[in-house]
């Protein structure tokens, strides 16, 4: 019964906190980093209210200490995928059915519980499974991550409130109907915000999902399932499955009742997936959702008359921060070469201060990236910019796996505007600068738009209008999310919605009504007071 038209409190964007030394924040969350370091964690499956312990089991190691084994998790065969889909659409019945505001009610208490009792546990999961600083672990899975819930409940209430006009003796009302099928949500590494968002969004809007975190993310995904649990998610819309990622796909991908898939992560991942859907299409009973935010290779340029300090900055924290492992990194910047020796000297006496090493220790602005691959990835690409004559590792270049995967923050400069590492994203601490010549702003904006093939953030210092102007235009299909006079980077909930087009995804924006229009199915009724009792239309007499 829901006899009254609730108002949802206002959203409100979570504080940072600061963790300056001595703050009762920085206090709690390091004493949960050391108590959790040292406990051994047994990760199971979650399937319905079922805790399932397969015995196929993978060892878990931060990234920044990879000889620490954290503990273990449960892989899931493809009857345990088969399970977790059947239950979904068994919790469907009574959850598609549940009032709006008693599904709000969840999800905002889950906002509360990370705002106050599990925020430090959140964040300390966070700095250790995925290498963060408390800084970047606060505003991820913390901060991010209640945005994400306070706001999307507030979104949900205008969805339902957008109502189609009547006509004398009619009442036309549309309803928003959670999709048929259950939503498959399979997230990355790089954001727990984001990791607990998809299967989230989809659930408020009455779904069921079956969820399907990164491997190096299940450690900080088990206390998103502790806090939905607590918040009252009944047992089975959200199921979370983890074990070989093709497998897990592939029988999602075959179900008849595959409604949707909500994904972040890598461009190619989502297309081999959006293949299969395409190949499956003729199984399903409803055309499935498809959502996917994906790569990207985001630039910073900067014009002319813009400032040397500002543009070194942002390219300090939009490149560096968090290893380069966020979507929205600063990973090729484009400088005039009268402001180059500058920015190149306010960024070498930047990155000489700063610290590399354990999350654990606050005064380290990096840490590790994210696993081995990763790292000789990113190694190889260094080594051969070493060796390019067209590129030249300006600052940085060294790399050390012995304890952990530590990649120094490196800039390459190079000559040749299509090499490699200015157009393929790494995701990692490496970025790549052109320097044009100051008489070429106009060619060099159309260099930017064509030299990749993503288009999710991008930035351009000016202090000229005009030029503003002018990249604002000309890079009008080149990000999703634009930036003037500002980092590519940071994007916020209710504030700036993310998401970016070509091969950066559907640009479904996570964290607007955008997105949450893609879990509803809407169904338009029409009913009439008093209904027609002769055929005949006046025009006939
Ligand atoms: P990833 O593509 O490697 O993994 C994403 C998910 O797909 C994980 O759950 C993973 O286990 C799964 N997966 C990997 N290979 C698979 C396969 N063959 N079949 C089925 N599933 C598979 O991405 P990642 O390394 O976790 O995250 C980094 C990527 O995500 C980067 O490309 C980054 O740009 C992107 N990203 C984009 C956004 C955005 O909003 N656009 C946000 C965060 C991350």
């Amino acid at each position: 019964m829901s006899n009254g038209f609730y108002k949802v409190p206002a959203a409100v964007n979570e504080p940072v906190k600061s963790y300056a030394p001595g703050s009762k924040e920085r206090e709690l969350t390091l004493n949960s980093f050391k108590e959790q370091y040292n406990t051994q964690v047994d990760i199971p499956l979650f399937i319905g209210g079922e805790e399932i312990r397969t015995g196929d089991t993978k060892d878990l190691f931060p990234p920044f200490d990879h000889k620490h084994k954290l503990g273990v998790y449960h892989q899931a065969d493809k009857a345990l995928v088969e399970k977790a889909i059947s239950t979904a659409l068994e919790a469907k019945k009574k959850w598609a059915n549940m009032p709006w505001e008693h599904r709000a009610s969840i999800f905002l208490k889950a906002a509360e519980l990370l705002a106050g009792p599990y925020r430090a546990k959140i964040n300390a999961a966070t700095m250790i499974a995925q290498a963060k600083t408390l800084h970047q672990a606060e505003i991820d899975s913390a901060c991010e991550f209640i945005d994400f819930l306070r706001f999307n409940v507030q979104f949900m209430t205008q969805i339902y409130s957008e109502q189609p006009a009547s006509s004398e003796g009619v009442w036309n009302r549309i309803e928003h109907r959670p999709l048929e099928g259950f939503v498959y949500a399979i997230t990355p590494f790089n954001f727990t915000a984001i990791s607990g968002n998809l299967p989230a969004s989809a659930a408020l809007m009455g779904n069921v999902v079956v969820w399907k975190p990164s491997a190096t993310q299940i450690y900080s995904a088990r206390v998103i399932v502790e806090v939905f649990k607590l918040a009252g998610l009944p047992d089975g819309v959200i199921n979370v499955v983890y074990g070989n990622s093709a497998m897990i796909t592939d029988t999602l991908l075959a179900s008849p009742d595959f409604a949707g898939i909500h994904f972040t992560g890598s461009t190619g991942v989502f297309n081999s997936m959006w293949t299969k859907i395409g190949q499956n299409i003729n199984n399903y009973k409803t055309y499935p959702r498809i959502v996917g935010e994906t790569g990207g290779k985001d630039f910073v340029i900067a014009h002319p008359s813009s400032c040397a300090k500002e543009v070194a900055v942002a390219l300090t924290r939009g490149a560096f921060e968090y290893q380069g492992q966020k979507c929205s990194a600063a990973s090729r910047a484009y400088i005039p070469a009268s402001m180059w020796p500058k920015v190149k000297e306010y960024m070498g006496a930047d990155l000489a201060t700063i610290k590399m090493g354990t999350p654990e220790d606050p005064s380290n602005f990096v840490s590790s990236v994210i696993s081995e691959s990763s790292f000789d990835k990113l190694a190889k690409y260094i080594d051969q910019a070493q060796a390019d004559s067209d590129a030249e590792v300006v600052f940085g270049g060294k790399y050390d796996k012995s304890v952990g995967y530590f990649i120094e923050p490196t800039v390459i400069v190079t000559t040749n505007p299509q090499y490699e590492t200015i157009k393929t994203e790494l995701f990692g601490p490496v970025l790549t600068i052109y320097v044009y010549e100051d008489a070429k702003w106009s060619e060099t904006l159309k260099l930017v738009d064509e030299t990749s093939v993503y288009a999710l953030t991008g930035a351009i210092f000016s202090k000229c209008r005009y030029a503003a102007i002018e990249a604002t235009d000309a890079l009008v299909n080149a990000a999703g999310n634009f930036y003037i006079n500002d980092k590519p980077t940071g994007a916020v909930v209710g504030q700036q919605p993310f998401g970016g087009a070509r091969a950066s995804g559907t640009n479904d924006k996570a964290g607007s009504v955008l997105n949450l229009l893609r879990w509803v199915s809407p169904r338009t009724i029409k009913e009439t007071f008093v209904p027609a009792t002769d055929y005949k239309y006046p025009f006939l007499g």
